[in-house]
């Protein structure tokens, strides 16, 4: 006595062998299924590779800070010109700053200064730009932008600076200048706040700020700068040119990459400090 199921594929057999017709629809059938097996394997890997894509992009997002948090303090053991703190108004030989919008504080009111000074923002909603004045300390030698006289030479938390356009003004000729910000003579090299949108990624605990997107501002000849240092070359002072830059761009233009040492041979020209022109 044979098992049900054995007898029953002894019995398509012999039923296939007695009847071509039957053999013919059973191999056709056949086809239908290996063919459809195929296409069904080549959506699901086409699916996987375009999976995988897309879990490797954030290896290649632009990071963006979260000005809310604070300012980007770095520490120094002497100013290099008199400088005052921002937060108590005292002369200040060592402390830290901020290498984007470039307040001075001493060390132990970093933390208020998060709380109460406003740092350079990356992105904003608002389409017409005003100037961000920073209190005092002023590079040396500048000049009012409104009476052209020497200006930020008093002793003391004096005059103003934007950090966006890096006009200089005396407290009293504020009211005198424009309140729109036109970025200043870097304008063509900056991105605007405005321009910028950013998004949150990440999962929680490791949620963190990357740019979204970048909108063409209305500025002529407009062609942004963007710095990028690879941090382990040369003698590691890249963050003294990154500190340069992120003073004078949006800091969103200057980031450094570590995966720069993945590159081949790690050229000469990706070594030291790469600069790009968008050019479209
Ligand atoms: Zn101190
Ligand atoms: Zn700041
Ligand atoms: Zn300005
Ligand atoms: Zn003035």
């Amino acid at each position: 006595m044979k098992a049900p199921l054995t007898q029953l594929a002894w019995e398509t057999k012999q039923r296939l062998e007695t009847s071509p017709q039957l053999l013919s629809d059973y191999a056709s059938q056949m086809a239908l299924v290996y063919l459809t097996a195929t296409v069904f394997g080549f959506i699901v890997s086409f699916l996987v590779a375009k999976l995988y894509r897309r879990l490797r992009q954030p290896h290649y997002e632009i990071p963006a800070r979260d000005v809310s948090k604070g300012h980007r303090w770095c520490i120094t053991d002497i100013f290099p010109q008199p400088t005052y703190c921002n937060v108590s108004g005292k002369h200040i030989i060592h402390g830290v700053f901020c290498d984007s919008c470039g307040i001075c504080v001493e060390e132990h009111l970093a933390v208020e200064a998060n709380r109460t000074l406003l740092c350079k923002s990356l992105a904003t909603h608002t389409e017409n730009r005003r100037h961000h004045w920073i209190k005092g300390n002023l590079p040396l030698c500048s000049v009012c932008d409104v009476c052209h006289t020497d200006c930020g030479n008093r002793p003391g938390l004096g005059d103003l600076r934007c950090c966006w356009c890096n006009r200089t003004i005396h407290d009293k000729c504020v009211d005198n200048l424009s309140a729109v910000c036109d970025l200043g003579t870097y304008r063509n090299s900056i991105i605007p706040p405005s321009c910028v949108k950013l998004k949150l990624v990440g999962f929680k605990g490791r949620r963190h700020y990357v740019v979204d997107c970048v909108r063409r501002p209305n500025i002529p000849n407009w062609n942004p700068l963007i710095v990028l240092a690879n941090r382990k070359s040369g003698n590691g002072n890249s963050e003294i040119v990154l500190q340069a830059f992120r003073r004078l761009l949006n800091p969103v233009q200057v980031s450094t990459n570590t995966s720069f040492t993945r590159y081949p041979g790690n050229t000469p020209f990706i070594d030291c400090l790469v600069m790009l022109r968008l050019v479209r």
